[in-house]
């Protein structure tokens, strides 16, 4: 695996948050609002729920397969997360950021380190709810858990939390609008680097003799 995406077009994006926190609502906007921003789609042995589709929110895999992707090496990284596996391939990622989109990975704090090991350019983002009762209280508003599984949840969201200061961004997603106004401005801020204007400017920075 390429160990740097320095050259490469795209740019890498990574988001982790504790369950409740309101991740996959702000990445879903982030990509309605901005087609430049492709997501990565996962692989999972957890059976699909709800009206989820294989190939759009995940590749439903079996364990059986999903050991052999591990043995061939086809995976960036990958996690035990909530009592299934689940891993980021590296044909999800590595063809796009070579053809100059940037992607978004929305995965667990663990994977998240793993990828920044071997891209040190990834750029990572971690949301954090503004408080324990707020988190306790999406968590219930869902209605997706049992009270078993929300109070697990919370539990493991503390051991989530203390690995943001790993993270190059933070978010807090009180108000929704405002989270989505600072996911935007990481992926701008990120476009205006140097090596990035002279990627998308090169006219410009030929013109201006800036080489
Ligand atoms: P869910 O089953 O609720 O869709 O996801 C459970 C957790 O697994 C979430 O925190 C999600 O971000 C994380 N996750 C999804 N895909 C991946 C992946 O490819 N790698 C890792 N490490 N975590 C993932």
């Amino acid at each position: 695996m390429a160990g740097s995406l320095h050259g490469l077009p795209g740019n890498l994006f990574v988001v982790a948050a504790p369950s409740g926190a309101g991740k996959s609502s702000l990445v879903k906007a982030l990509l309605e609002l901005d087609s430049h921003v492709q997501p990565s789609v996962s692989h999972t042995t957890r059976p699909p729920r709800g009206r989820e589709k294989h190939g759009r929110e995940y590749f439903f895999t079996s364990t059986a397969e999903f050991d052999s992707m591990v043995l061939g090496d086809a995976f960036v990284e990958w996690a035990h997360v909530h009592g299934h596996r689940y891993g980021t391939s590296k044909k999800a990622i590595e063809d796009r950021i070579t053809h100059g989109a940037d992607v978004i990975l929305e995965i667990d704090w663990q994977g998240a380190l793993q990828i920044k090991r071997i891209y040190p350019n990834a750029v990572l983002i971690f949301i954090l709810p503004p408080s324990w009762e707020e988190l306790r209280s999406r968590l219930e508003r869902r209605g997706e858990d049992t009270a078993e599984v929300i109070e697990t949840r919370l539990v493991n969201a503390a051991n989530e939390l203390a690995q943001a200061k790993e993270f190059d961004f933070v978010i807090i997603n009180e108000l929704f609008e405002r989270a989505l106004f600072d996911l935007k401005a990481i992926v701008h801020a990120q476009r205006l680097k140097f090596l990035s204007q002279r990627r998308l400017r090169a006219d410009t920075f030929r013109a201006l003799g800036i080489l």
